[in-house]
């Protein structure tokens, strides 16, 4: 049996911490603010996953009142989410996601995800698709306040 799951994220842009997105950082003047690295992107997929699982979200399973993740790398979340996925006899066939950011630009760092993120999910390149674009300006991404990420998963599970 195969099932889909979808995930949204959206930070704040807060001056002065670190960007951190799909497991890389980035270099920018601003971070993406949160009780852990702030990584939308690995939230998007973590919640994908969760979804296509039937297992409830983000917050649900990494509280962000629990200082245990307090600063979490969010990949190191991600991995334990595609632990979960192996213990229900699961594995994953792809992942689509978005970046939607005004600046900086994500194009050049999108690879260096993809090395991060593939080994993580255990999936190769071409099943991870990891897309940028701005949001033309309008509401709080495009007035570079906030930075949002969507993803979709396709699993596999046993029949
Ligand atoms: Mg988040």
């Amino acid at each position: 049996m195969h099932k889909i799951g979808f995930g949204y994220d959206i930070h704040r842009l807060e001056a002065g911490r670190k960007l951190v997105l799909g497991g890389v950082d980035i270099p920018f003047r601003a971070g993406l603010a949160g009780h852990s690295d702030g990584d939308a992107l690995a939230h998007a997929v973590i919640d994908a996953l969760l979804g296509a699982l039937g297992e409830g979200d983000i917050g649900s399973r990494f509280p962000d009142t629990d200082p245990l993740f307090k600063g979490a790398r969010s990949v190191g979340l991600l991995g334990d989410v595609v632990g979960l996925l192996r213990e229900r006899g699961a594995e994953i066939v792809n992942v689509d996601s978005v970046i939607v950011a005004e600046e900086p630009k994500m194009g050049p760092h999108i690879p260096a995800m993809k090395a991060v993120l593939c080994p993580v999910l255990g999936i190769s390149a071409t099943n991870l698709g990891i897309k940028a674009k701005t949001n033309e300006g309008l509401g709080p991404v495009g007035e570079k306040r906030a930075i949002a990420c969507y993803a979709v998963a396709l699993i596999r599970l046993p029949d």
